[in-house]
């Protein structure tokens, strides 16, 4: 199993890099924003609590995230040659909870791929964004929430990925083309 997490800020282009992954190596997908979204639509009890924390450009208390995370992921069976997490993990408490997750299972994160992407271009994806599809989040005001927390709360896991020896960075702006390449090189080197 190649698991991969996708990383980035708000807007780095994850889950358009995810759908060219998926269609190439055949790989699994869990984007918990979708997972979410989902809920929300399905006007569950824990869609109801995240849309509080969504609308608001807050992050879903750890626990919550992890509770869901295993079952999630062991929806896939062993169908694929291994899953994508888009939008996971975006804590530390996270990190460790799916390198454990993952342990028990006898796999690992084989690679951790970051998108870097300058916050001026990040805003301006996101408010074009918001237009074309109208999520609730992709507003100015939770825009900087978004980024604020992603500053706070998810970047310090760059570090920490580097310490585990598996972040590669990769430059996010640019020709979507040049990206995926980039994206590949890493995962047919794993
Ligand atoms: P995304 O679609 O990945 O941008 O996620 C949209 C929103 O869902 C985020 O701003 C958070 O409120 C929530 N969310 C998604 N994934 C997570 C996660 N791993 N931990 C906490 N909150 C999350």
């Amino acid at each position: 199993m190649k698991n991969i997490v996708i990383f980035g800020a708000p807007g780095s282009g994850k889950g358009t890099q995810s759908e060219k992954m998926i269609r190439k190596y055949g790989f699994g997908h869990i984007s918990t924003g979708d997972v979410l979204r989902d809920q929300i639509k399905r006007g569950t009890k824990l869609g109801e609590t995240a849309k509080g924390y969504i609308d608001n450009g807050q992050l879903i208390p750890d626990d919550l995230m992890v509770s869901i995370l295993a079952d999630v992921y062991d929806s896939f069976g062993k169908d694929h040659e291994g899953v994508i997490f888009d939008g996971f993990p975006r804590t530390i408490p996270q990190a460790e909870a799916l390198k454990e997750m993952l342990a028990k299972r006898g796999h690992k994160v084989a690679a951790m791929i970051e998108l870097d992407v300058p916050k001026d271009e990040l805003t301006k994806r996101l408010i074009l964004r918001g237009k074309e599809s109208g999520r609730s989040d992709d507003n100015e005001e939770t825009i900087k929430k978004r980024l604020t927390v992603y500053h706070n709360q998810t970047a310090p896991l760059i570090d920490w990925y580097e310490k585990e020896g598996i972040h590669h960075h990769i430059k996010g702006l640019g020709e979507l083309d040049r990206i995926f390449g980039d994206i590949c090189a890493v995962i047919d080197a794993l």
